[in-house]
């Protein structure tokens, strides 16, 4: 098996009322788990607004791990984009995910309607690597999966360099993207998105938020432990450790972690792989 596989993980901020403090055990956990980068949500709620340039901020002026900030653009104008690039900035961060963000009543489309439109904005401002979204199963108002190929193509034409994906539990649809997306002359790292199931409510909830689908192995998986949650969050965990060694058979280079800031999830994981690390 190859090794040199790049780790990051995916954490979510504390809310601006909680301060930043809330998080300070879980970023201590995490740097000690030693990833590539940490990625860190962006709520754009006013209600559920979060500290994600400050804890961008603080782990790589703390712990010297590169973040990357998500970014959405739904429900913002020009105008408020620029503050947050000018904000993100000056705390010293080089990395942005780029991303529409979820349409609600409270965030309709303003002046950005895609995140090729956010991604152009930050290409006209400058300083920032640009990351992008993609969907393994597809995203879920694009008409068809080779209009999805066409905007990762787009992105990667205006200069996005790594494609964070939507998680996923049956690699084929991982695969399959890659494929289509190599075809089309997308040249971007693609890193695969994994979710470790280690709940129950967890799991019914992110299904429903990402529409991800639920492969029989995973489906026997979860109702043989509906009664243990303990046994179900250790076949959950080995689950994704399989799941990431078999991507890596198949020559994929990069993983990022979804750990819903749970620290323990992060060392199971990456102990799990560390030989291909
Ligand atoms: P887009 O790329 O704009 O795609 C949205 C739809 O529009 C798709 O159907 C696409 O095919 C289509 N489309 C895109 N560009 C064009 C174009 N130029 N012309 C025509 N059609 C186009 N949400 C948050 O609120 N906060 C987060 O921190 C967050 N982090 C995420 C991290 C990852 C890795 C992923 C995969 C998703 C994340 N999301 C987050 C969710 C994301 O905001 C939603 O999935 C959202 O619905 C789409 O965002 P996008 O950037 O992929 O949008």
């Amino acid at each position: 098996m190859s090794k040199n596989l790049d780790f990051s993980l995916e954490i979510f901020p504390p809310k601006i009322s909680d301060g930043i403090e809330k998080i300070y055990g879980c970023l201590v956990g995490m740097s000690k788990v030693a990833p590539d980068f940490i990625s860190v949500t962006y709520s754009a709620g006013q209600a559920k607004k979060g500290l994600t340039t400050e804890v961008c901020q603080y782990l790589q002026n703390t712990y010297g791990i590169p973040a990357v900030a998500h970014l959405t653009c739904a429900g913002q104008t020009r105008e408020s984009i620029n503050l947050s690039l000018e904000e993100m900035k000056k705390a010293g961060i080089k990395s942005i995910l780029a991303l529409r963000g979820d349409l609600t009543a409270e965030k309709k489309v303003n002046d950005l309607v895609h995140a090729t439109d956010l991604i152009e904005q930050i290409n006209a401002f400058g300083e920032f690597d640009i990351y992008g979204a993609c969907y393994p199963e597809g995203h879920v108002e694009s008409p068809s999966f080779d209009r999805d190929i066409q905007v990762m193509k787009m992105k990667n034409d205006l200069g996005v360099k790594t494609f964070l994906s939507q998680l996923f539990f049956d690699n084929k649809d991982f695969l399959h993207m890659r494929d289509m997306a190599t075809a089309a002359g997308v040249t971007a790292t693609l890193s695969a998105g994994i979710m470790p199931i280690t709940s129950a409510k967890q799991i019914v909830r992110m299904v429903q938020l990402s529409g991800a689908r639920i492969p029989s192995k995973a489906a026997k998986m979860l109702s043989k432990y509906e009664n243990n949650e303990v046994a179900l969050c250790k076949a959950g965990l080995d689950y994704a450790v399989r799941q990431i060694r078999g991507l890596v058979r198949e020559g994929v280079k990069s993983i990022h972690l979804y750990t819903m800031n749970n620290i323990h999830t992060a060392e199971y994981v990456r102990a799990g792989i560390e030989d291909l690390i």
